[in-house]
């Protein structure tokens, strides 16, 4: 008999590693070298963890480890309990604090715990497209509000309040984010809050980016100016000490939470059901969150992702045909494409085509969720002179390319 997917599965998109990506691999294989463009990785780019996390895994890895408790380790629940009371967060306890395999277990975990079919999750358009899957995944419908690239890709009030219904149970808001690097203002983010209060909506904020600012960028962490809200903060070393592959994130339920007693019990009961998550990632997230300053020499003038960001967009803006919004955290940038002076009907066939004839991956629009094929997603964590050779090969490209 024929093996066939589960109907979970047909609607779930998630295209970062999909069709695209293979075609990269399939030309890899083939011994052609591509740079590989679509990923927030570091570790990919000659990007080292700080000394106290490389020492702590050093540590924790020759021994036995044996599992946690399902929430995590006592002491890696303190730690990232101080680090987000340090920030704000109120009623923040260590019994409501799960470590994670990442962010992206975590992720699922709280959308398979609160939705049924037809609930309804407001997401970001553009956004990373894990908050989309996992809504489609645990049966729920994700409703795309638009983020306002005139208005540095803060998300529109107004288009977020005229698609809350009935059904809506919670607002995703990915800050600083992935895809644009917009970090949002105080002001919006009251105005986010407002709308969560007006209408009893759950805010899951994704703030994994938070620690990655750059000029006098500000992170305010939306829990911090809701503390009558249900909140759920995500955040995760990945990014911020580099070290992806660790699989080492949490969550934070903070604000209100006597009428959610019951939706934490099921999203304990789906940690429970993944035992723990990894314990010498778990030791990671100590020694990192007691080194907040290592990694920040990266983003300042002279930092690899200060001059690795700055070149980017210094060079987007000068293709013909491109612009694009200066990131103000995260590691990516956003460009619009003059599809017009192009002809470009499809922004897949758009990063096909660049891939195929100059090696160089990026991610298209439409796997962040944006509607329009004018959009495609830069990671800006190559060395210097890597991204030089990248813009120069997307300007000898543009400068015949059409569709
Ligand atoms: N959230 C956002 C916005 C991300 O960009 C990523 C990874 O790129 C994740 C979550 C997943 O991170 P983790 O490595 O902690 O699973």
């Amino acid at each position: 008999m024929q093996l066939n997917k589960s109907d979970k599965l047909s609607n779930v998109r998630y295209e970062l590693r999909g069709r695209i990506s293979d075609q990269a691999d399939a030309l890899i294989s083939q011994g052609v070298d591509v740079i590989r463009l679509n990923i927030g990785n570091p570790g990919a780019f000659g990007f080292a963890t700080t000394p106290a996390v490389q020492e702590s895994l050093t540590r924790h890895a020759a021994a036995c480890v044996p599992y946690s408790s399902t929430k995590g380790l006592p002491q890696a629940r303190a730690a990232i309990a101080q680090y987000h009371r340090n920030l704000g967060l109120p009623n923040v306890c260590e019994e409501d604090i799960y470590t994670g395999n990442g962010v992206s277990e975590l992720i699922q975990i709280t959308l398979q715990a609160m939705l049924n079919p037809g609930d309804e999750v407001l997401v970001p358009s553009p956004d990373y497209p894990l908050w989309t899957a996992a809504t489609t995944l645990a049966g729920g419908t994700p409703v795309h509000y638009i983020c306002d690239e005139a208005a540095d890709w803060c998300p529109d009030i107004a288009d977020m309040r005229a698609k809350i219904t009935p059904r809506t149970r919670a607002i995703v808001i990915i800050n600083p984010n992935n895809p644009t690097g917009a970090v949002y203002t105080k002001d919006v983010l009251l105005q986010i809050a407002q709308l969560a209060r007006e209408h009893k909506l759950a805010l899951l904020a994704d703030e994994i980016y938070d620690r990655l600012l750059f000029d006098d960028a500000v992170h305010v962490p939306i829990a911090s100016l809701a503390p009558d809200l249900f909140c759920v903060t995500f955040n995760g070393i990945s990014k911020s000490h580099q070290v992806c592959g660790y699989r080492a994130g949490w969550m934070v339920i903070s604000g209100e939470k006597s009428h959610a007693q019951d939706y934490m019990a099921g999203v304990n009961t789906l940690a429970s059901l993944r035992l723990c998550s990894n314990v010498t990632g778990q030791y990671a997230i100590i020694a990192a969150l007691d080194d907040l300053e290592g990694p920040n020499v990266n983003l300042r003038p002279g930092g690899r992702l200060y001059e690795q960001r700055e070149l980017v967009h210094r060079e987007l803006n000068n293709i013909p045909g491109l612009s694009a919004v200066k990131s103000a955290g995260a590691l990516y940038m956003f460009p619009k494409i003059d599809t017009a002076r192009f002809n470009i009907t499809s922004d897949e066939q758009f990063v096909l085509d660049f891939l195929r004839e100059k090696h160089v991956l990026l991610s298209h629009g439409a796997g962040f969720n944006w509607a329009a094929p004018d959009h495609f997603r830069l990671v800006f964590l190559p060395p210097v002179d890597q991204l030089a050779q990248v813009m120069t090969r997307l300007r000898d490209f543009l400068a015949s390319y059409k569709q």
